[in-house]
């Protein structure tokens, strides 16, 4: 299906909103019904008629058709953060005594829902490096029933070979699921590569202007109406109409800051990869990465996430880079309109994060929507004010 037909026509009903081009936000909790038995039809079928907002909403539907469209896969179901839909769609695989095999460092909430949470109901783990698929092989045990991918990893960026992944989780009837939201269903092409289960965390990109937390998990539809009738209904996590509304705005303009961020971003990682107080640069697309030829397999553009080693003596002098930038804001989060900044090192010292396995020194840098020569002036500041902070230690 073409990209400007899913985000422009795809699901919107105009000649029912009276012609308006922008869908109305349909706020409201239940729906009326003229005859008990259009009522009982209604219920029948909560997934796909509107009878109570938890259940079907016609703006949240609406954003769920776009999105399984971009996605490429059978149904989307959008829930009220990402951490939501990672949740849900591990546990729709999972009973007690069931094993996940999970690549090494994910998300931070995605780690602490297997090692924390899922591990109170005797579900097991084992997390791999995931540079080589055959260590994923070595740790699949008969109980395993799924293996949890990011890809690129948000913090570090490296890849995992899914396709290869793939095929070795076939052979052992194994679902493979991915968090796709570092790339966007833009991207990469998840399901073509065989991938059971993608998730995104919509606030990022999809959404892409940091003003709503939101979700999506996109599967087969067999396997979306078994969850919508179990994890989505009961643990009722869902995405409100109103943020469903400002996500379809947001989606409108994906393309269009994908385009952006995938020609700016490689601008800023050359930059940063010369200059001599920077040990490393991680970003999938400089030849340097180890994962290069297998990003450029995996990914049809380059994103606008990359982390940075800063080559410092200790962290005082990577807390003064970060605040000698003006135009990068320090927060969490990516994926909106305005460049961030965000240092391993805020882990460091806050006891909840103790046991991050980052290294002190790095930096993720998000590429915002600003023209790349105003954020590389705003970092060959914070350079110079630590190359002087450096000289000074240096004299005394
Ligand atoms: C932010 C993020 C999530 C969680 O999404 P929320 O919408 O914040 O719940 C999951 N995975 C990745 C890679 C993320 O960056």
């Amino acid at each position: 299906m073409d990209l400007s037909y899913i985000i422009n026509h795809l699901g919107e009903e105009r000649e029912s909103y009276m012609g308006a081009v922008s869908p109305p936000i349909f706020q409201t909790v239940n729906f009326a019904y003229s005859s008990i038995s259009d009522m009982r039809q209604a219920l029948k079928k909560e997934m796909e008629i509107p009878f109570y907002t938890r259940g079907h909403n016609p703006t949240v539907s609406l954003v769920q058709k776009k999105i399984a469209a971009l996605e490429g896969s059978e149904s989307c179901l959008l829930f009220g953060s990402g951490s939501a839909a990672i949740a849900a769609g591990m546990l729709s695989f999972l009973s007690s005594g069931d094993h996940i095999v999970c690549v090494d460092n994910p998300y931070s909430w995605t780690s602490k829902l297997i090692r924390k949470f899922l591990s109170r109901f005797q579900v097991r783990h084992t997390f791999v490096d995931g540079s080589n698929p055959d260590n994923f092989r070595q740790a699949i045990l008969p109980e395993t029933k799924l293996i949890m991918l990011e890809s690129p990893n948000s913090m570090t960026f490296s890849l995992q070979d899914i396709e290869a992944i793939v095929r070795i989780a076939k052979k052992h009837q194994i679902a493979v699921l991915l968090d796709n939201s570092y790339a966007t269903p833009l991207n990469q092409r998840a399901f073509q590569m065989g991938v059971d289960m993608t998730f995104h965390s919509a606030t990022k990109y999809l959404a892409g202007h940091s003003d709503l937390v939101a979700g999506a998990l996109c599967c087969r539809k067999a396997h979306a109406t078994q969850i919508f009738e179990s994890e989505y209904m009961t643990l009722g996590a869902v995405i409100s109409p109103h943020d469903a509304w400002l996500l379809l705005r947001g989606l409108r303009t994906l393309p269009l800051r994908l385009e952006h961020i995938g020609k700016a971003t490689p601008q800023i990682a050359t930059f940063l990869e010369k200059h001599p107080l920077v040990k490393r640069v991680n970003y999938p697309f400089l030849p340097s990465f180890p994962d290069y030829e297998l990003a450029k397999k995996q990914l049809a553009s380059p994103g606008g996430m990359l982390s940075i080693l800063l080559d410092v003596p200790d962290l005082s002098y990577v807390d003064l880079f970060c605040d000698s930038l003006s135009h990068f804001l320090l927060a969490a989060s990516w994926g909106s309109y305005e460049s961030l900044i965000y240092p391993a090192s805020v882990l460091y010292d806050s006891q909840n994060y103790s046991s991050t396995s980052l290294p002190w020194n790095l930096i993720r840098i998000y590429i915002g929507l600003e023209d790349p020569s105003f954020l590389i002036r705003d970092l060959e500041y914070a350079f110079q004010t630590l190359e002087n902070a450096l000289n000074e230690k240096k004299d005394s």
